[in-house]
C-alpha cells in the first residue's frame, strides 16, 4: 500500500517549483528525435562555420521550401514565402502569416558569427626561413586557448576587377590544416609567469602557413616567395588583394558526439550556430500557414557589439520591416510595436568543476532545457532590455501548454561577468524581447558543448512560436 503523503509533502508538491531533468521529462520516442535532429543540426555545423557560409547554406536550403528574394513594392499574401540577404553575411526569413501583419510579427533572432581569429590586411610575412600570417581575434576569446589547435581558412578576397574568390580549406577530407604555435613546457618558465590574459598575447597568435623555400632563387624571403606563388596559382591573387579580403581561421574538423552517451555535441561555433539553426529549421518545418508573419532574423557581427552595416544595431532589419509592412498597407513602427521577439542566443551552462561564477538557484544547466533569460546586463543590469514579466509569462505559458521542457537562467554570479545579446537592439524598435536559448559548456572556446536534449527543446520552442 503506498504511504500516505505528509501535509508538508503535498504542499511541497502543490507549491514549490519542481525541476527535472529533460531525459525523465522525454519519452523514449521524442528521444530519439532529439538525437535524430542533432545529426542535422551537426551536418550544418560542420559546413556553417562562418556567418557568410550559414547566411548561404540557410538560403539554399529555405529556396527547396519556396522561399524567394523579398521585393520592395510586390504585394504579397499570406502563405508566401520570402528572404533578404544583406550582402551574404546576414539574412532575414519570413513566412506571411494568417492574419494580417498589421497585427504584428512573431520574430527569431539569433547570430550566425563566432569568435575566432581574423587575418589582418597585410597578413604575410617570413622570419627565420617559416611563412605565417597576421591575425586579429574576433570576438571575447580565451588566447591562451587557440595555440596547438588545427585551424582552417574560410572567407572571401575580393580583387580589383570585383571577382570575390571563395577559400575554405582545412575542412575538406585531404586538406591541410595551419596552427599558432606555443612553447614546450620545458622552457616556459617565464611564460607561465605572465598574466593569464598575457600567456599567449594579441600579436602572438601568428598562423604557421609553410617553411619550403622558393629554390630558384637568391632573393630574401624565399618561403615567403613560395606561399605567395602558391597562393596566386591557387587563387591568381597578389599580395595586395589581402587588403580587400576577410579571411578568418577557424578550428577545423567536424561537430563530434562527446561522452559514452553520445548525449553531447562538442564542435566549433555554437554560439550562436545552435540558435541560428534551431529557429530557422523551426520555421523551415511549419506544415501549414501560420497564424501570424513568422520572421527570422540571422544576423551577423554580434560578438563584436553588433554595429557595421551587417549587425543588428544597422538600420536593415528595420527597414525590411518598413517594406514589409507597406507591402500590406501599413508603416512599419505600428507593426514592430505589436510584435514580439525570441531573441536567441546562447547561456553560460553551470559547469560542476567551476561552480563558483554562477548562482545555482538561477543558473542554467546542461540537460534541463531551452535556457529563457528574462535579463543580461551586469552591474545594476546594465544593458540589459529586461523583458516585461507579462511577455515573460506569456512566453512561460506558450511553453508550457506545448510540453517544452524549459528553464530560467542567467549569465554569471551578480557583479561578476555578464555580457549581452541582440535582445536590446530589438527591444529598443519597441518590440517585447525575451532572450533564449542553449545552454553552453566552454563558450567562445575552440570546443565548445552542449546537450543534445537542450537543442532539441529549443528547436521546439521556435516551432511552437512561429507556427
Ligand atoms: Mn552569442
Ligand atoms: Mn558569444
Amino acid at each position: 500500500m503506498p504511504k500516505k503523503k505528509s501535509e508538508a509533502q503535498e504542499l511541497r508538491e502543490a507549491l514549490c517549483s519542481k525541476k527535472k531533468h529533460a531525459a525523465l521529462r522525454m519519452d523514449d520516442k521524442e528521444i530519439k528525435k532529439a538525437f535524430d535532429y542533432c545529426g542535422k543540426y551537426m551536418d550544418f555545423l560542420g559546413k556553417a562555420k562562418i556567418e557568410r557560409q550559414a547566411a548561404a547554406f540557410t538560403v539554399a536550403e529555405a529556396k527547396k521550401h519556396g522561399y524567394v528574394p523579398f521585393e520592395k513594392g510586390k504585394k504579397y499574401k499570406a502563405g508566401d514565402k520570402v528572404y533578404y540577404l544583406n550582402r551574404g553575411k546576414a539574412v532575414i526569413f519570413a513566412y506571411i502569416g494568417k492574419k494580417d501583419v498589421k497585427e504584428g510579427l512573431r520574430i527569431s533572432a539569433a547570430h550566425i558569427d563566432s569568435p575566432r581569429l581574423d587575418l589582418k590586411q597585410n597578413p604575410l610575412y617570413e622570419q627565420d626561413e617559416v611563412a605565417y600570417f597576421k591575425t586579429h581575434y574576433y570576438g571575447g576569446i580565451k588566447k591562451y586557448q587557440w595555440p596547438t589547435v588545427p585551424l582552417a581558412l574560410h572567407g572571401v578576397i575580393v580583387k580589383e576587377d570585383g571577382t570575390v574568390i571563395d577559400v575554405n580549406i582545412g575542412d575538406d577530407e585531404g586538406d591541410p590544416v595551419f596552427a599558432v604555435t606555443d612553447l614546450l613546457p620545458h622552457l616556459a618558465q617565464d611564460q607561465m609567469k605572465r598574466a593569464s590574459t598575457e600567456i599567449i598575447r594579441g600579436e602572438e597568435l601568428n598562423i604557421l602557413i609553410g617553411s619550403l623555400p622558393f629554390r630558384d632563387d637568391d632573393a630574401s624571403e624565399r618561403v615567403k616567395l613560395a606561399i605567395m606563388k602558391l597562393l596566386h596559382d591557387k587563387y591568381g591573387i597578389t599580395e595586395d588583394d589581402f587588403i580587400s579580403a576577410e579571411l578568418d581561421a577557424v578550428p577545423a574538423g567536424k561537430p563530434l558526439d562527446v561522452g559514452f552517451d553520445r548525449s553531447l555535441i562538442g564542435a566549433y561555433g555554437h554560439d550562436d550556430k545552435v540558435c541560428a539553426y534551431t529557429a530557422f529549421s523551426a520555421l523551415m518545418d511549419i506544415k501549414k500557414t501560420p497564424e501570424r508573419t513568422a520572421l527570422v532574423i540571422l544576423t551577423d557581427k554580434e560578438e563584436t557589439g553588433s554595429d557595421g552595416v551587417t549587425g543588428l544595431k544597422s538600420s536593415y532589419f528595420r527597414y525590411f520591416v518598413d517594406d514589409l509592412a507597406e507591402a500590406f498597407g501599413m508603416d512599419g513602427r505600428t507593426v514592430l510595436s505589436r510584435s514580439e521577439c525570441l531573441s536567441a542566443d546562447v547561456n553560460a551552462a553551470f559547469d560542476p568543476t567551476f561552480p563558483d561564477v554562477l548562482e545555482r538557484r538561477n543558473a542554467a544547466f546542461i540537460n534541463y532545457g531551452v535556457c529563457v533569460t528574462k535579463f543580461t546586463g551586469a552591474r545594476g543590469k546594465s544593458g540589459t532590455s529586461d523583458a516585461s514579466a507579462e511577455f515573460v509569462g506569456k512566453v512561460r505559458a506558450m511553453f508550457n501548454k506545448a510540453g517544452v521542457v524549459w528553464q530560467t537562467g542567467e549569465l554569471g554570479k551578480v557583479d561578476l561577468g555578464g555580457g549581452g545579446t541582440v535582445a536590446a537592439y530589438i527591444a529598443n524598435l519597441n518590440v517585447d524581447t525575451v532572450d533564449v536559448g542553449v545552454p553552453v559548456l566552454c563558450m567562445h572556446a575552440p570546443f565548445e558543448i552542449v546537450a543534445k536534449m537542450d537543442v532539441y527543446q529549443t528547436y521546439k520552442a521556435f516551432s511552437v512560436f512561429m507556427a
